[in-house]
């Protein structure tokens, strides 16, 4: 008989080579507190590899202007280097086209424009809004400020006990009155993968449009927007070994032509005078002012990476990584995994009965084990599961088996020191 940890280490081995990729990443070789690195903490932000701090730094160093402005050699390669990375979002996510991707600041800011656009012109008084209980906050208060300006209704399919969406709940919501759905395909306090493509499924058979936010799948998984159907798809370029600063909003067919302006400035427009302005055609008509060309140009690196070690690859490996956590962690004494429905992504949120979570990741720490702790912007998600807060070890590409046995070790030593 082999034991867990000797199949996953097998499987792990077939599957990525884990120690080659770890020195891709600088990071990983610090000694915080005089201990190795254990970083758990990638669904709040990913390390970056050295692929994309030379990109960063080379386009500094050789290929600074701003874009769609100049003739001259700089601007022009800077356009072609911006338009490279959108091209290559376009392929990772398989958009049909690169005018239905448009560069924003984060995921937050993407769900934000699609709540003010096509608020503007598509929601009113007494409409309904469907989000879930499982939402970060990302993907509700936008919809909640829309909800105040217009007078529509947010209504939120509950989970089931393993952190489910309800998807009988869900599609008692749907009705004449739903606007747009807004759901989360990973949520990033519970690891639940939802099923998105029944989701839209059920969502379109009513003539409902739908958004999901993707900050925790599009760096775990292999998105294909157009088999699943999505209307609109945000993610952040971070989370995914790209650099901050970078979001993506994804918007299917005609979408973007349908949407007034998000921010009115220079570079989404077609002719201003002091009476009007007629807009450019999207993807300028959303991105105002000079976006964040640097970021968006290194995150094409991050894009290239994940494709070369391949995203199902990677999801296998966290699938290994988040087994052993769970049997590991979920088998001491007082922890009570939060999330445990059989579709997840590698994020492990538990409570320790008697001991605060913030206590948890304050002591981990002095083992060098980064993990988060506290509401991960899903207060409405701790009610439900009735606690304030959770600690979660989050997973990726570069994280191995001893990273989760360091995990286990300083969680023993939480035990000892509250007894
Ligand atoms: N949605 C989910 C599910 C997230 O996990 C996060 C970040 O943790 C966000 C949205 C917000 O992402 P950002 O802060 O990059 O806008």
């Amino acid at each position: 008989m082999t034991t867990v940890t000797e199949r996953t280490q097998a499987g792990v081995m077939n599957a990525l080579d884990v120690h080659r990729i770890r020195a891709d990443f600088p990071i990983l070789g610090i000694r915080p507190r005089g201990k190795p690195l254990v970083y758990l903490d990638s669904a709040a932000t990913s390390q970056k590899p050295r692929q994309v701090i030379d990109a960063l730094r080379r386009y500094y160093e050789e290929e600074n202007g701003n874009i769609h402005r100049g003739v001259h050699y700089l601007s022009e390669l800077a356009t072609a280097r911006y338009d490279e990375t959108r091209e290559a979002v376009r392929r990772f996510i398989n958009a049909a086209d690169v005018r239905e991707v448009v560069f924003t600041r984060n995921t937050t800011e993407s769900v934000n424009l699609v709540a003010s656009s096509f608020g503007q012109a598509f929601v009113r008084s007494g409409d309904e809004i469907v989000v879930s209980i499982m939402e970060h906050h990302s993907n509700l208060v936008p919809w909640q400020l829309l909800a105040e300006r217009t007078g529509a209704v947010i209504r939120a399919v509950p989970v089931t006990d393993r952190g489910e969406l309800d998807l009988e709940a869900f599609g008692r919501l749907l009705s004449h009155r739903t606007r747009i759905v807004a759901l989360t395909w990973v949520s990033n306090a519970l690891g639940t993968v939802n099923p998105v493509r029944r989701i839209v499924e059920m969502a379109h058979a009513r003539g409902v449009p739908v958004l999901l936010d993707g900050a925790q799948a599009a760096p775990h998984l292999a998105i294909d927007v157009q088999a699943v159907g999505c209307d609109f798809l945000a993610f952040s370029g971070h989370k995914m070994l790209g650099p901050t600063g970078v979001g993506i909003l994804y918007a299917r067919g005609d979408w973007f032509d349908r949407l007034p302006p998000y921010q009115g400035g220079g570079d989404m427009i077609e002719t201003v005078t002091i009476e009007r302005t007629t807009f450019a055609r999207p993807p300028s008509r959303f991105e105002a002012g000079t976006p964040d060309i640097a970021n968006v140009v290194a995150f094409r690196a991050a894009i290239e990476y994940l494709e070369q070690v391949g995203l199902d690859a990677v999801q296998r490996h966290e699938h290994l990584l988040l087994g052993e956590a769970t049997v590991r962690v979920g088998a001491m004494p007082g922890v009570r995994v939060i999330g445990t429905a059989p579709e997840k992504a590698g994020v492990l949120s538990f409570t320790m009965e008697g001991v605060h979570p913030h206590d948890i990741a304050t002591i981990l720490d002095q083992h060098g084990v980064a993990i988060r702790a506290g509401h991960h912007c899903t207060q409405p998600l701790m009610a439900r599961f009735g606690c304030g807060a959770t600690a979660r070890a989050s997973f990726y590409l570069y994280n191995t088996l001893d990273d989760v046995a360091a995990l286990a070790t300083a969680l023993e030593s939480v035990h000892q020191v509250f007894g």
